[in-house]
């Protein structure tokens, strides 16, 4: 299902693409004093997601390889280069690791006054979505394409990277029972609370070596919209953001 998926973006042959011949690797992340909390709540949402996306694969005669997860706060080494001090959430390929920046999280606590669980779980699922299209090959493929074409058509290959994870993350909330009584004014909520931390990050960072991750692309609409079509249907073939004309995403 998901491999038809694919060789629909790009029309490639997908056989190249079912090796799954990395052994499936553990989560790990040191405990770090002070933020087992978020340490803990992040274990959850991972472990929740390695579920629902394994099962996905499964179905479709796919193994999935897990990501790993690593909490930092102030800089930290990663297989795509060093991150300095509030760079923000981002998925490095190269480690297949989803790296969470707690400094983003206790702004988002702050901005959400507590209330944030669900925008904390939608900036995790959406870093995930990045690590599944990187398991189904698409990340290097989009890299590839990217450096063929204009700067404007990379920004909307961009654009329709986020917004897939985007859905992808919806895929998610709908396998999961306690978000089922999430609105789409929740999801609006987290959207755009990612998107003002993730400008603050932008505007503060200094030159690091990581891309930070691209919460600001697409509108918040756009956003919304493709988490809500993951969300609603659960289905991650209606996640085809490769599809039609840029305008009408
Ligand atoms: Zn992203």
């Amino acid at each position: 299902m998901l491999l038809a998926l694919l060789g629909l973006f790009f029309g490639v042959d997908t056989s190249v693409l079912t090796g799954g011949d990395q052994a499936p690797v553990s989560q790990s992340a040191p405990a770090q004093p002070g933020q087992d909390e978020v340490y803990d709540f992040a274990d959850r949402i991972m472990t929740s997601s390695n579920q629902v996306w394994g099962g996905i694969f499964q179905q479709s005669g796919q193994t999935y390889n897990q990501p790993r997860m690593f909490l930092f706060s102030g800089a930290t080494n990663s297989g795509c280069g060093r991150a300095t001090s509030a760079v923000g959430p981002f998925y490095c390929p190269a480690d297949s690791t989803v790296y969470l920046d707690t400094s983003f999280f206790d702004q988002m606590d702050r901005q959400l006054g507590g209330g944030g669980d669900f925008a904390y779980s939608y900036v995790i699922a959406h870093e995930v979505g990045h690590h599944v299209q990187n398991e189904l090959g698409l990340s290097e493929q989009v890299q590839r394409k990217q450096q063929q074409v204009s700067e404007a058509e990379s920004n909307s290959l961009s654009v329709r990277v986020e917004l897939q994870a985007d859905c992808f993350a919806g895929v998610w909330g709908n396998h999961v029972s306690s978000l089922a009584n999430i609105t789409e004014e929740d999801v609006r909520e987290a959207v755009n609370t990612a998107a003002a931390i993730g400008d603050d990050h932008l505007q503060e960072q200094a030159r690091g070596y990581v891309q930070p991750d691209s919460f600001t692309h697409g509108s918040s609409d756009q956003r919304v919209r493709w988490f809500m079509r993951g969300f609603t249907t659960g289905n991650p073939n209606q996640c085809d953001t490769f599809k039609g004309s840029y305008s009408q995403l």
